[in-house]
């Protein structure tokens, strides 16, 4: 189905083979179109609170590692985000680190496939189903991808949500809810009859709103790496609200996700050939290479996470001044949200991560000379 201006009507004959793909390679029951990753989320979040009677109180677990989004969202439809810490070595979130920062009144936990890694979700998958905690798979980052055992993404979650735009790895606009089962189906029926869609900003005005929106991340994540306190939360906090009629959006051009799908294998090919052109420009250097996309087939970004005890942001500064853009945005998003809930390993891995592009804005020249500029800088960056 696609929910086009409040109302539900019968999935786009256009998008069938789409859908039907994604259901089969994932064994799926439903598909929800919609306009952005974020809607997706916030009808998931619904779902988790229908017929919860305390829902004014519930808690979603996300992982510490992420953009802000996904926080936001859970605020918007009245869920308390809490933050479950990651590993060191992928920056993702285990059962441990779920089981840590579970409540009574926990009702979901988020899983991101974080830059197109996966593992194995079985254990945490199996503790949600024992608990009657939903599983939300983020494939935002990993569309295509599959778990160790060969299995694709989005067969693990109870629902999971899809991203097609900007800076993902299709970027032909939308979003998608895909639903394990009838029942969930159901019950967002219900949810999108109870809550409509508040109308649409102009799209003149959302495009602003949106930019003020990544530059006020990016100003506030330098300022977390220079000055931890918590005034930056509370700052932060005080105007998150400002932003929230970007997140609800139905899908523009259903036709645009139908021809960019088949492309999708030949683009997630281009995006593996660079990150093995990094691996192998990269090996031996002051950092640990994240190898994960091996197994996953996906590579969104191209991680690595730096050694040394210096500032990583002017690390990054002197690869951009070369001309190569790195980004170094990932921010514990516990600090925005939840300064509480203390995560010390994701605050280590975001002090160390570097993202390296991989899309088709650089071709493979480009791929090898970021790489040998990463290593110019790196010797003259330990000689300082
Ligand atoms: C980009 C992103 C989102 C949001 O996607 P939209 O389609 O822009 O709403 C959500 N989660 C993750 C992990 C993302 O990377």
């Amino acid at each position: 189905m696609i929910v086009q201006a409040n109302r539900i009507l019968p999935t786009p004959p256009i998008l069938q083979p789409v859908e039907t793909d994604l259901l089969e390679t994932t064994g799926g029951a439903a598909m929800v179109w919609c306009g952005r990753a974020a809607t997706a989320l916030y009808w998931a979040y619904r779902i988790v609170q229908s017929g919860d009677t305390e829902a004014a109180q519930s808690e979603v677990i996300l992982p510490a590692i992420s953009c802000a989004t996904p926080a936001n969202v859970a605020l918007l439809a009245g869920l308390t985000p809490r933050f479950a810490d990651v590993d060191l070595e992928t920056g993702m979130i285990s059962l441990r680190n779920v089981q840590a920062r579970w409540t009574p009144r926990t009702r979901a936990v988020v899983v991101i496939h974080l830059f197109g890694q996966t593992v194995n979700l079985r254990p945490l998958a199996d503790w949600c189903r024992s608990k009657g905690i939903v599983l939300i798979e983020d494939i935002a980052q990993a569309l295509d991808a599959h778990f160790p055992d060969g299995r694709s993404v989005g067969s693990a979650g109870d629902v999971s949500v899809y991203s097609f735009n900007e800076s993902k790895i299709l970027e032909c606009g939308g979003g998608a809810l895909l639903l394990r089962s009838n029942d969930l189906g159901r019950r967002l029926e219900h949810v999108l009859r109870s809550y409509s869609l508040p109308p649409e900003t102009d799209p003149d005005m959302s495009a602003l709103l949106a930019k003020s929106y990544r530059n006020l991340h990016h100003a506030l994540v330098a300022l977390f790496r220079l000055r931890a306190d918590t005034g930056v939360s509370n700052f932060f906090l005080r105007v998150r609200a400002t932003y929230e009629g970007l997140f609800l959006r139905s899908m523009k051009d259903p036709a645009a996700l139908a021809q960019a799908w088949q492309g999708l294998r030949a683009s997630v090919e281009r995006r593996y050939r660079k990150a093995e052109i990094y691996a192998g420009k990269l090996a031996g250097g002051p950092w640990q290479l994240l190898n994960a996309w091996r197994k996953s087939g996906v590579c969104w970004r191209y991680s690595l996470l730096v050694d040394f005890n210096d500032p990583l942001a002017s690390f990054s500064e002197s690869v951009r001044h070369d001309g190569f853009h790195v980004s170094n945005l990932y921010w514990p998003v516990n600090q925005f949200f939840y300064p509480s809930d203390a995560c010390p390993n994701a605050d280590t891995f975001a002090r160390r991560i570097m993202n390296l592009w991989v899309d088709d804005t650089v071709d493979l020249d480009w791929v090898r000379r970021c790489g040998e500029c990463l290593w110019k800088r790196a010797d003259r960056f330990k000689q300082n």
